[in-house]
């Protein structure tokens, strides 16, 4: 059965989409730590990260690089958190946080969004691509 994330990919549920290309996939998590917690995802539906094939790991570092530089220019914060986890969603995704404390990265604080702040916020996160 298609992930979650596939669903977004092809457009079958809703996302607050930020950058895409032929190979991976960033929108806003659903749930976030903090205002602009992104997701990098690559479209080839693999469970575990260090099980992708070589090219695609390094074209989803090179993604969520350019994804985090530009989160970094929309969300004041002290840097931006990189994490994988992969327990709730068996689908590789690299979470991009902007953190200003320890805490922020501990998936226990959750901040809640109206549908306008994530849409704002995904706007201005692709607008700083
Ligand atoms: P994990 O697999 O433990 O790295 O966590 C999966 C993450 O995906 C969580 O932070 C969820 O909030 C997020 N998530 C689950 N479903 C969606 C969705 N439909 N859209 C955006 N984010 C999601």
């Amino acid at each position: 059965m298609a992930s979650i994330f596939t669903k977004i990919i092809n457009r079958e549920i809703p996302a607050n989409i930020v950058a895409e290309d032929d190979n991976f996939i960033a929108f806003l998590d659903i749930n976030p730590n903090a205002k602009g917690h992104t997701l990098c995802v690559p479209k080839k539906e693999v469970n575990k990260i260090f099980d992708l094939d070589e090219e695609t790991y390094n074209g989803l570092m090179t993604f969520s690089r350019k994804v985090a530089l530009a989160l970094r220019k929309t969300i004041p914060c002290e840097r931006i958190g990189m994490s994988v986890i992969g327990l709730e969603v068996p689908h590789v995704h690299v979470h991009l946080i902007p953190l200003n404390r320890m805490a922020d990265i501990q998936f226990k604080k959750k901040i809640s969004l109206t549908n306008e702040e994530f849409e704002e916020v995904a706007k201005a996160i692709s607008e700083n691509l």
